[in-house]
């Protein structure tokens, strides 16, 4: 119930979560807690609506981390941009209703969720980096796993390797974003800071671990040849409206600056 990964069906709850252990997530306060699907469709509900331009899948109230979906359509077929746990009849018209879903991408593990479930809904394969591939809790064969720096979708689009929170993490450039200047969906391998003019990276949000200098600047080069004037960030309405490209930079010769001690106070 903390991080929201599934695992497979099995008749008594898993000893541990792998996902909650490890120092990116945390074991909740009252001790390792379980449930079912059936069980959260009785007083959880998926939640449909616009996120700057593209169609939001969020959850109410909130479950887990929190996070919501993103429907990026486009002509040759929409990709479903991370994943949620919750899933119900709604969303999967809502998805059917705006053309489907051609191929579900992930981020980073802690956003696998209930993944397998939307994949049969939507009968849309689930590309995810393969340098995470022990992380997936629930194997099943319409997961493709691939390998690399980037790869090409379709319409000009691509998954970029962006790594540093997680080895696999990913990032979708949508060239045709923010009216043709391009966007960038991070998920949290990018995270848009509170103020939303900047962004940050962190090996480990709950528990404030900060990634090494040198790999934030490999993160910003991966991404610096890409053109994007908007970034969409992880939750409802945390995004970078503009000038996301020179944000990213900024922030990323920011973050060097904090850790090797000429922050300006
Ligand atoms: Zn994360």
């Amino acid at each position: 119930m903390t991080c929201g990964v599934q695992y497979p069906p099995s008749t008594d709850p898993p000893a541990r979560c792998d996902v909650c252990e490890d120092e990116r997530q945390y074991v909740g306060w009252s001790g390792q807690r379980w449930t079912t699907l059936d069980d959260l469709r009785v007083d959880h509900e998926t939640e449909i609506r616009d996120d700057l331009g593209l169609t939001g899948i969020g959850t109410r109230p909130s479950f887990a981390i929190g996070q919501r979906a993103l429907l990026v359509t486009s002509p040759s077929g929409n990709v479903l941009w991370d994943c949620i746990t919750v899933i119900d009849d709604a969303a999967v018209e809502a998805m059917r209703r705006l053309g489907g879903v051609r191929a579900i991408a992930i981020s980073h593990p802690h956003y696998y969720s209930a993944m397998v479930e939307w994949s049969k809904a939507l009968d849309a394969p689930i590309l995810l980096h393969a340098a995470d591939r022990h992380w997936v809790m629930r194997p099943d064969p319409r997961i493709e796993h691939w390998k690399g720096e980037t790869k090409e979708l379709w319409d000009g689009m691509t998954l970029i390797r962006g790594g540093g929170h997680f080895e696999g993490g990913t990032v979708l450039h949508w060239p045709a974003g923010a009216d043709g200047r391009g966007a960038l969906l991070t998920g949290d391998i990018v995270q848009v800071a509170q103020d939303r003019r900047w962004v940050s990276f962190m090996y480990s949000f709950p528990n404030y671990i900060p990634l090494p200098a040198g790999e934030v600047e490999r993160i910003a080069a991966a991404l610096e040849p890409f053109e994007f004037d908007r970034i969409y960030g992880a939750w409802w309405d945390r995004n970078v409206t503009e000038d996301a490209k020179g944000a990213l930079r900024r922030s990323a010769d920011r973050y060097v600056r904090a850790l090797t001690a000429q922050l300006e106070q």
